[in-house]
């Protein structure tokens, strides 16, 4: 089962320079990887919406309901957590936001998204910071 965030609060921001590259039927594209995914992570199979915390090795472990409403949590040994409220995202799997195809589109948690994401970021990040030096931007 799949609900639905308002839609505000469940699109992903996308960087201004990237936006030209996306359809303008971004938004019925998105919802229709989401629905394939049947709300789950299709990488590691996490709930959409799902209250979870990580242990100390990673796993995912369901927050006490008590508990869903705070920030933090406390486990059985009484470890504090970080609580985080999975939010699904589409994700370009060879990184490209014009290349919309089904195959080359996933569902996936923030974790997945930003482990899938980081080596694209930090050669991004070293393009606008040498782009912005070169310019002077950073004086
Ligand atoms: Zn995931």
């Amino acid at each position: 089962m799949t609900k639905c965030l308002p839609e505000e609060e469940a699109v992903t921001p996308i960087r201004p320079e990237l936006k030209p590259l996306y359809p303008e039927n971004w938004l019925e594209i998105r919802e229709l990887i989401l629905e394939r995914a049947k709300g789950r992570c299709e990488f590691c199979g996490v709930d959409n919406h799902w209250i979870i915390y990580r242990d100390r090795r990673g796993k995912v472990c369901s927050v006490p309901r008590s508990q869903r409403h705070l920030k933090y949590c406390y486990d059985r040994d009484g470890v504090r957590h970080k609580n985080v409220k999975i939010v699904l995202t589409v994700a370009h799997l060879n990184h490209n936001p014009a290349d919309n195809r089904p195959e080359n589109l996933a569902a996936l948690c923030q974790r997945c998204h930003n482990r899938h994401d980081v080596s694209t970021r930090v050669r991004n990040r070293k393009a606008r910071l040498h782009k912005a030096r070169a310019t002077g931007e950073l004086l």
